[in-house]
């Protein structure tokens, strides 16, 4: 017998990082910035004149892609902005990844990239990361459906250099690369310059991390026209109003402000490479982050029990219970003063 269930588009869903209601949590699950956003944020929030919310915005997000267009010099028509880069993500996803051939990603990285597979019926292939947790790029020569990894990788943490990224993407002229640098503005080098080079990468980064902006919920995809073109014609079949008012606004005045992006990135960059010396000496081990999130494991002290003790203590951490992973711990860059205090209790908590 026929029964709706069996005509369900059944998924596994992704599992987003808590955002616990507490102030009082010391928040290090979800790479966010512990930093505001950029001063003329609040102006631009303070100035909006909430009429302009009777209206529909702007379906080609233009304010948004010239200021992004701008600050990376390039044309409005080589940027494409969606809803935080899951959105941009899921959308490149759909555009781009439909041939018969798997897509290759690494086992571990960006939780997501499987789920959106699965879901949209695309068949993958997960290639292991070495020992050492670092991407062999030899593992993406073979014949595939399109490529994707970030840069920065996640959870890991780990930069991989540009000639290592250009060499992928020379082995794979007939699909399309994605280099997702969520991550790369804490210490990376962004494949950026690569696009003009190769009309089949497309790199796609976030405000949602160096620029303060998680909840306004912002990311772009920068490549060569034809590939922005395409995905274009994907979002305005799916959804032509994404980003809000709201957003498009405020969002302008987040990436015109080089000098504060420059002084908070670089606050956590030194943070991080204070915790990672801290780390160090109370028996954890990790790779190099160059990202905003140090990816840890102790010596002696199973994750899982790390983390519920900090959670006891109201100081959240990311624990995936995957294998391979299961025993690290993800966490995210705070304040230095947040990162003491972590700390502080690590050196209590490990000492008993
Ligand atoms: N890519 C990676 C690697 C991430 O870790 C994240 C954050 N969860 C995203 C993309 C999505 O970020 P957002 O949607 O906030 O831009």
């Amino acid at each position: 017998m026929d029964n709706w269930e069996n005509y369900v588009r059944k998924v596994v869903p992704y599992v987003p990082g808590e955002q616990p209601g507490q102030a009082s949590v010391i928040k290090l699950n979800t790479n966010e910035n512990p930093y505001p956003p950029a001063p003329g944020v609040l102006r631009a929030l303070k100035a909006f004149d909430v009429d302009k919310l009777r209206l529909y915005p702007e379906p080609d997000c233009k304010v948004l892609v010239e200021a992004i267009a701008e600050y990376y010099g390039l044309n409005a028509s080589q940027v494409f902005v969606g809803v935080g880069s899951d959105d941009v993500l899921a959308m490149i996803f759909m555009t781009f990844f439909n041939s018969p051939k798997p897509i290759f990603f690494p086992d571990i990285t960006y939780s997501f990239y499987d789920v959106w597979a699965d879901m949209l019926k695309i068949a993958y292939e997960q290639k292991p990361l070495d020992e050492a947790f670092l991407i062999r790029k030899e593992d993406y020569y073979g014949e595939n459906g399109g490529v994707i990894f970030p840069n920065p990788n996640a959870p890991t943490g780990v930069l991989m250099e540009l000639s290592e990224i250009e060499d992928i993407v020379a082995h794979n002229r007939d699909v399309v690369v994605v280099v997702d640098e969520a991550y790369i503005d804490f210490g990376g080098v962004s494949a950026l310059p690569l696009i003009e080079k190769y009309d089949n990468l497309l790199i796609v980064q976030t405000f949602s991390k160096s620029r303060s902006m998680a909840g306004m919920r912002i990311g772009f995809a920068m490549g060569n026209e034809k590939l922005i073109g395409y995905i274009n014609d994907v979002k305005y079949s799916f959804n032509s109003y994404t980003l809000n008012q709201t957003s498009l606004a405020l969002g302008v005045e987040a990436i015109r402000d080089m000098a504060y992006f420059e002084s908070t990135t670089r606050r956590i960059i030194d943070t991080r490479e204070w915790t990672k010396r801290e780390l160090q000496a109370l028996g954890f081990f990790f790779c190099d982050s160059k990202s905003n999130f140090i990816f840890a494991a102790h010596r002696a002290v199973p994750a899982k029990q790390i983390f519920e003790a900090l959670r006891k203590e109201n100081i959240y951490v990311r624990y995936f219970s995957k294998e391979r992973i299961k025993n690290y711990l993800r966490i995210s860059i705070g304040t230095q003063a947040e990162m003491e205090k972590l700390i502080d209790f690590l050196k209590r908590y490990l000492a008993d």
